[in-house]
């Protein structure tokens, strides 16, 4: 084939992707984002190796059995933050299809990306074939759990499989694993590329004594029981085979110190081999710290600075650890602040793990707080929140351009309703949503404070709480 037949057939592909996705989200079959990717894979097999390389810093992979959203949400926000424009495909869509599904949208009509670098969430079955399409810079892989589906062998099986898909890595490839799994930790033996590790290293949150963890307790070189120093949570922790004297790793990225506020999230402090630092994430729990490790690690060796990593932390735990949810009307609302792009783009991202079919109040304000100019949302990626919406009540001084965003979107309009009415828009809003559903609040800063007023004055919100 030719380069302009090529180009053509690409763009063919793109185009009755487009008409899929917009298809499927008016008849609101929720057909999944897999079933776009797989009608642009089958007029265009070589769709998704084309598009990745047009991406100038090329692509990411994120797998394992858990922490994969929140490690490449994490990643997002950095790389934003140091400047780069990441293509993310969307949750439980990491198969081949998803993933080129979530090239072509973030694709224009010539297969061009709007993006210079790819961010995917891989199912660790998939690995090799992704590996094998997208040539990926960088591999991360979490952790993994034996499903209690699984039948025994199965987490060997799927360990050769990753094996497989890192061996087949190109050589300036690089590979970041989990340390404190002691299955992740022994993959990439033939690996061409140079493999890092992150842990944590601070054993004061280890738990006493070694629960019964369910899986990888035993050496996979020797089979023998492991002996822990250190139990973090499920098998994760620092451990030694008294049969072969196989260890953990040295860990590169390292977690030295960390802080646990229960639900309200953990102090961290990071070394690496660039740099260190110290960030509070908004996210419960040590299985979280092993995210953040995996995403600071990343960043770092995509050449990410601290600041970066800090602001990413930063903006990802405000977005959504400040969230708070209200009851009212035997609904809930959850209240959460979205000043600003990264901010926005963040909630959006976090709001695909809360499912689809969404009641969304969007409050746009453009007080002097708020910034006169409301330009910024088209920044936002609200295509991302298009396809999650139900409905959408735009409310605000700036109503109008919220509601004409989501338009152009990909809302239907008929599926926006702009009040400019506080209190009308709330009724509307909560009058959409079924009983003990949730209520979606983004609100600009001024448009918050409005709101809390409001719920204060209907008796919904506690009258106690600090402005910012
Ligand atoms: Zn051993």
């Amino acid at each position: 084939m030719t380069d302009k037949a090529k180009k053509a057939r690409l763009s063919t592909s793109i185009a009755a992707g487009k008409v899929v996705t917009q298809l499927s989200r008016r008849l609101g079959t929720g057909a999944g984002s897999n079933f776009p990717g797989r009608v642009i894979l089958r007029i265009h097999p070589e769709a998704p190796e084309e598009m990745a390389s047009r991406l100038d810093g090329g692509c990411v992979l994120v797998s394992g059995t858990n922490g994969k959203t929140t490690t490449s949400n994490l990643l997002a926000g950095m790389m934003r933050e140091g400047g780069m424009r990441p293509v993310h495909n969307r949750v439980g869509a990491n198969l081949i299809s998803g993933i080129t599904a979530a090239l072509a949208q973030a694709s224009d009509g010539r297969g061009r990306p709007r993006g210079d670098i790819g961010l995917f969430e891989v199912d660790e079955a998939t690995l090799p074939a992704v590996v094998r399409r997208l040539r990926p810079r960088l591999v991360i892989i979490t952790n993994l759990y034996r499903d209690q589906l699984d039948r025994y062998g199965e987490l060997e099986s799927l360990s050769r499989k990753m094996d497989a898909a890192l061996s087949d890595l190109d050589e300036e490839a690089v590979v970041l694993l989990n340390a404190d799994d002691s299955l992740v930790a022994s993959l990439g033996r033939d690996c061409p590329g140079r493999i890092y590790y992150y842990g944590i290293e601070y054993v004061g949150v280890a738990e006493a004594g070694l629960r019964h963890a369910a899986d990888s307790k035993h050496c996979r070189e020797c089979g023998s029981p492991l002996d822990f120093e250190a139990n973090y949570f499920g098998h994760m922790g620092k451990y030694s085979c008294p049969g072969c004297g196989a260890s953990r790793p040295a860990v590169d990225f390292a977690a030295t110190y960390v802080e646990l506020y229960g639900t309200a999230g953990s102090r961290v402090s990071i070394s690496s081999p660039a740099w260190e630092t110290e960030v509070f994430i908004g996210l419960p729990g040590l299985y979280n710290v092993h995210n953040l490790l995996a995403a600071a690690g990343g960043a770092q060796l995509l050449g990410l600075d601290s600041e970066a990593v800090e602001r990413g932390v930063d903006g990802y735990s405000t977005a959504f650890g400040r969230g708070e949810r209200i009851p009212i009307g035997g609904r809930t609302l959850f209240l959460v602040l979205s000043k600003n792009p990264t901010g926005f783009n963040e909630v959006i991202r976090t709001l695909r793990e809360e499912g689809e079919n969404l009641a969304i109040l969007a409050a746009l304000n453009d007080r002097i707080a708020d910034g006169r100019d409301v330009s910024w949302i088209w920044d936002v990626d609200f295509e991302e929140l298009a396809p999650l919406a139900r409905y959408l009540v735009a409310t605000g001084t700036r109503a109008r351009d919220i509601a004409l965003r989501m338009k152009y979107a990909g809302l239907d309009p008929s599926a926006i309703r702009v009040e400019t009415n506080l209190r009308e828009a709330l009724s509307a809003a909560l009058a959409g949503a079924q009983k003990s559903e949730t209520v979606y609040a983004l609100t600009t800063y001024t448009a918050t404070l409005d709101l809390r007023r409001l719920l204060t004055r209907m008796g919904a919100a506690p009258g106690l709480w600090k402005e910012g």
